[in-house]
């Protein structure tokens, strides 16, 4: 987006759904750390807050850019702006117009007053721009699409231009934290993507197929991690072993291996929700789209798990999913050769399954001891978000 000449600020509007109840503070404070946090290593000037936006206060105009570039990332806003702040006098805001509008701008003005005890209405700004038509340096057309939103506070106003569709969705962490299980494919980062929007604060838990966790580490999962984190900020993600599972089941039958390991990833996962203070697991699954994502499989393999799992992906087509990914930008990275565990995993897998035969399966294969085997050799990598160097991995 060309941003044009001089703004001073840039306008986040958050909008009011989710702002009704007594939460709102607790809503806005973790959007403004958020905002904060994603724009790491930038520079800006103050925060000012009014009622259902933020300005952030820029001291030059060419900081506005990559302020821009990075909001696109952040959940919980509904649109964003180039800005222009000034003095709310009728006489100012004409001023701030044509410091922000040229020769050839045919523009329809769009003026709300959000504090009503102003001396002059909304429309008495429109006529006086009329009156002044000839002098603007600039046409006024109320059938042009390029509109100026001229919004009145009570101590400023706010003038913008170019609007900008934020991501939706609420603020990350407002719905408390999430394990999201992170195989290599093109699913399950699209999942981490919609328990985000949703305000989850999201760790990542990968099972591996190789001897040392820093092969997993080096590999495209990191990198995977690192798109999402463009919208999640700093996050974790924890690299757990294959194989202690694998010995484990051998004597299961390779019918049912496939379900056994879910019932496994689903297991480690509780057993770090309970460790680590998080509140809900989330995973790539759709419904029947292979054998391990039957509702009959599905159920055998959560029996007993006492947390909820969040499956954001269940009513969607997979070209819906890849379309998603493509936007979000982990679809490249998902298709980059990997060596997938699933891939070792049998070829005929069983797609009905009695989740009391899966149960005890389970259990006389040993798999609490694999478990705590598996937790205990898990490795962890921090990721950073936008804006902060990498801190590397560590085992
Ligand atoms: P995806 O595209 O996400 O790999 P999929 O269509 O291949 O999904 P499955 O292989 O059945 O389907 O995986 C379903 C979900 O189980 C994944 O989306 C992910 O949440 C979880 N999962 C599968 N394999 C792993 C793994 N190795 N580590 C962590 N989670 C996994
Ligand atoms: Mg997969």
């Amino acid at each position: 987006m060309k941003i044009g000449k001089g703004y001073n600020s840039v306008a986040i509007y958050f909008g009011e759904l989710w702002l009704k109840g007594r939460n709102k503070n607790f809503f806005v404070d973790t959007l403004c750390r958020n905002i904060k946090d994603r724009l790491a290593g930038l520079k800006y000037g103050d925060f000012d807050l009014w009622r259902d936006r933020i300005i952030i206060h820029v001291n030059e105009e060419d900081e506005i850019g990559p302020i821009i570039e990075r909001l696109r990332y952040v959940f919980g806003i509904s649109w964003f702006a180039p800005a222009l702040v000034v003095g709310n006098s009728i006489p100012e805001i004409i001023e701030g117009a044509k410091h922000i509008l040229g020769r050839g701008d045919r523009i329809r003005l769009e003026c709300h007053r959000s504090y009503k005890l102003l001396e002059y209405r909304s429309s008495d700004v429109v006529s006086e721009f009329l009156r002044r038509s000839g002098d603007l340096g600039f046409e006024l057309d109320k059938n042009s699409e390029d509109v100026l939103f001229i919004s009145i506070t009570i101590s400023s106003a706010i003038l913008h231009r170019h609007r900008v569709a934020g991501l939706g969705g609420l603020p990350i962490g407002t719905s408390g934290r999430a394990v999201v299980l992170l195989s290599g494919g093109i699913d399950s980062p699209v999942a981490a993507f919609y328990a985000m929007r949703r305000g989850f604060d999201v760790v990542y838990l990968h099972v591996h197929g190789y001897d040392d966790p820093h092969t997993a580490m080096a590999s495209k999962m990191h990198e995977l991690a690192g798109q999402l984190a463009k919208y999640s900020g700093k996050t974790r993600i924890y690299y757990a072993p294959f194989h202690i599972f694998q010995m484990a089941a051998m004597g299961s039958g390779p019918r049912y291996e496939l379900v056994l390991f879910k019932r496994f990833i689903y297991m480690l996962s509780e057993k770090m929700a309970d460790e680590m203070n998080i509140d809900a697991i989330v995973t790539g699954e759709s419904l029947g789209q292979v054998a391990s994502q039957t509702v009959s499989n599905l159920s055998s393999a959560q029996g007993g798990v006492r947390h909820l799992i969040f499956r954001p992906l269940i009513g969607f087509d997979k070209n819906e999913i890849i379309e998603m990914a493509r936007r979000i930008g982990t679809y490249d990275i998902s298709i980059k050769q990997y060596r997938d565990v699933c891939s070792i995993k049998a070829r005929n897998p069983a797609v009905k399954t009695d989740p009391i035969f899966i149960k005890r399966a389970f259990d006389s294969a040993g798999m609490k001891i694999a478990l705590e085997k598996t937790y205990a050799a898990m490795a962890v990598a921090d990721i950073n978000g936008p804006g902060g160097a990498s801190e590397g991995a560590k085992a």
